[in-house]
């Protein structure tokens, strides 16, 4: 049997005192938060009575976390990011606020600053052999079903080789490859013309795949294209598609596959009349349905850091 020491005087005195409990001084939030998650981490080690080797096996992985850039990574990978979205579904049935276009993950690897285009955006900037043509499209509706004029789609996904533009270790592909923003006319319609992503996984070397290892999981999601959708009268929504028939829909490394994000691929021909690369080419229909805004307000709007370039 291990000691107990949690919720001894001197322990919960040294809780008090590593958040600044006693002073006025600092952040109140900031604070609270710190003393809690500070008080979990504590109780949990004398519970499962860790060990000194194991504690600092755990300091040292947030230095390599660190390292290599990856704790937004993890957070997708542990569900954290989900269990945002989960709330925030909660909060919304609450509220009565029913019917939009699901929202799920961001994921890490949004960049701003996109250019936006009229309607339609060619967004396969640079080639890439292994991708065939496609073209996704759809319209945009508010709350009451009819076209929302002025929506901005932002969307981004990966290359053949499951890299990001920006983020490509390669280097092989421009600022902008594969993302792209369109603001809808008065038919509320967009359309992206495109190559098909393939699913990617974590860096095989960095913290998180480490950490998955561990947990013998695997870091792999299914192809997907990313969006962001805003518009004046209605709430931000943050979604994603995944494409039909990847293997691994239901098995995300990142949880964010949702039944009603999943929109059939449609094989079609005439892609050389639209500057496509080929004739034949897969065409995705989604359709995007907003949410009012609550009481005037957008509160779908999440701070993070995020990378921006200047088009
Ligand atoms: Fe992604």
């Amino acid at each position: 049997m291990s000691a107990k020491v949690f919720e001894s005087k001197e322990v919960q005195n040294l809780l008090q005192a590593a958040a600044n409990l006693g002073s006025q001084d600092g952040n109140q939030r900031a604070k609270q938060i710190t003393h809690r998650l500070l008080s979990d981490l504590f109780k949990a080690i004398d519970d499962l009575d860790m060990t000194p080797d194991e504690i600092w096996a755990g300091v040292n992985y947030f230095n390599k976390l660190g390292q290599d850039g990856e704790a937004a990574l993890l957070a997708a990978g542990l569900g954290l990011e989900k269990y945002l979205d989960i709330r925030m579904d909660a909060q919304d049935r609450e509220a009565d606020i029913h019917g939009g276009t699901p929202r799920t993950i961001e994921g890490p690897l949004y960049v701003a600053g996109a250019p936006i285009r009229e309607g339609v955006s060619k967004i396969d900037l640079n080639a890439d052999e292994d991708a065939a043509p496609l073209i996704i499209r759809g319209t945009v509706t508010g709350s009451d079903g009819k076209p929302v004029e002025g929506a901005v789609v932002e969307c981004w996904h990966a290359n053949s080789k499951g890299f990001y533009s920006h983020f490509d270790p390669t280097g092989a592909q421009d600022e902008f490859n594969l993302r792209g923003a369109v603001k809808t006319r008065a038919d509320g319609k967009y359309e992206f013309r495109t190559l098909m992503p393939v699913g990617y996984g974590c860096p095989p070397h960095g913290a998180t795949q480490t950490l998955l290892n561990t947990l013998a999981r695997h870091g792999n999601r299914p192809a997907h294209v990313h969006f962001f959708v805003t518009s004046d009268k209605s709430r931000k929504l943050t979604t994603q598609i995944n494409i039909e028939g990847d293997p691994l829909i239901w098995d995300d490394f990142a949880y964010a596959t949702r039944e009603e994000l999943v929109p059939h691929v449609v094989e079609k021909t005439g892609g050389a009349a639209l500057g496509l690369k080929a004739d034949a080419y897969k065409e995705i229909r989604f359709d995007i349905k907003l949410t009012p805004l609550v009481r005037g307000k957008d509160n779908q709007l999440v701070n993070r850091p995020r990378a921006a370039v200047t088009a």
